[in-house]
């Protein structure tokens, strides 16, 4: 480690950010910003059409994350054109773009159908890999083997919604598969060397904010590269809005600050060998139960993470090797 000068300290990750971020991994790999395209296939989910269950995560609507370019209707490519001419217009500097399969579960179909839809995605001009959002459940070896081809040549990551290392959580927000289940998946996923991704959820209901962060070691002990964290938000439509609704005592949603100070001791004790791509999700107002964070953009709550960080003389891992010893 290179922690040692205090005035011009260069991190593990090498740069004097206080926490590995996903958009100097990148810099680092490519010499640049690469951008994410959001793509809908038109996959449908196991936890929706019966053969998991019918109802879904508690939590899910998938529309509260897709932007608007994205619609099944379309190909795949004209979802990458229309995706790419909308970050020229917000970001001008990226030149490469990363297709990211993001709506429901992006390896829910036979091999054949996946390599097609991969390949539509990867012959599109600027587009140097693939991201592709999944379950834990949805993946076996010869979907492996496609993706680790693909891999040979591009970039690609596998992201899977793990959302909580506690099964009763995932009982209770109707996951349809045990944690056991996500960490075989990240297993075979990372031992085959293809860049192994996880989303996780704070605020869950029956999780304890100890219990949450608890979660540091088990999900530092993980072959994994990135990963998202998001703060629970209860998104209009689903199961849990009706559950928050009847019983909203079972719930205690984070406050911007109180999140705050929980990511960064969270932050402390995570392995800093793991890239952190996102702190918080953002679901656009009007799909929004209550009030959410209000005027705080996701930007923002970074900016006052890092400010906090600096302030504190902390960064990802501080503590991660001396919990390590214990
Ligand atoms: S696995 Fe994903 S798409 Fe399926 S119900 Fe859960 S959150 Fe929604």
């Amino acid at each position: 480690m290179s922690i040692t000068n205090k005035e011009n300290r260069i991190f593990p990750w090498g740069n004097d950010r206080r926490f590995n971020a996903y958009s100097n991994y990148f810099r680092s790999i490519y010499g640049a910003r690469v951008q994410k395209v959001s793509i809908d296939a038109g996959f449908s989910c196991p936890n929706r059409d019966g053969s998991k269950g019918t109802g879904g995560c508690t939590y899910c609507n998938n529309d509260a994350f897709n932007p608007s370019y994205c619609l099944p209707e379309k190909s795949v490519s004209r979802q990458i054109e229309e995706g790419v001419d909308f970050h020229k217009w917000r970001y001008s500097e990226a030149v490469s773009y990363l297709a990211y399969f993001q709506a429901f579960s992006n390896t829910y179909a036979p091999v054949a159908t996946l390599r097609k839809l991969y390949e539509e995605a990867l012959a599109y001009p600027g587009v140097i890999g693939l991201i592709i959002g999944t379950r834990p459940d949805c993946i076996d070896e010869e979907k492996l083997a496609l993706i680790k081809e693909i891999s040979e040549k591009y970039y690609v990551a596998v992201e899977y919604g793990i959302e909580s290392c506690y099964n009763k959580t995932l009982a209770r927000i109707n996951r349809g598969h045990s944690f056991e289940d996500a960490v075989s998946a990240v297993e075979q996923t990372a031992l085959l060397g293809i860049n192994t991704g996880a989303h996780f959820i704070f605020g869950l209901p029956g999780e304890r904010r100890e219990e949450m962060l608890d979660q540091a070691e088990i999900i530092s002990g993980l072959p994994l590269k990135t990963v998202k964290f998001h703060q629970l938000q209860i998104i209009k439509g689903t199961a849990m809005e009706k559950e928050f609704i009847d019983n909203p005592s079972d719930f205690e949603l984070f406050g911007w600050e109180e999140y705050l100070e929980f990511f960064i001791k969270f932050l402390e004790r995570l392995n800093p060998a793991i890239v952190v791509e996102r702190f918080t999700g953002e679901a656009p107002p009007r799909f929004l139960t209550g009030e959410g964070w209000g005027k705080k953009r996701t930007d923002q709550i970074v900016n006052l993470i890092e400010k906090r960080l600096e302030v504190l003389d902390t960064w990802q891992g501080r503590l991660y090797e001396d919990n390590r010893q214990h």
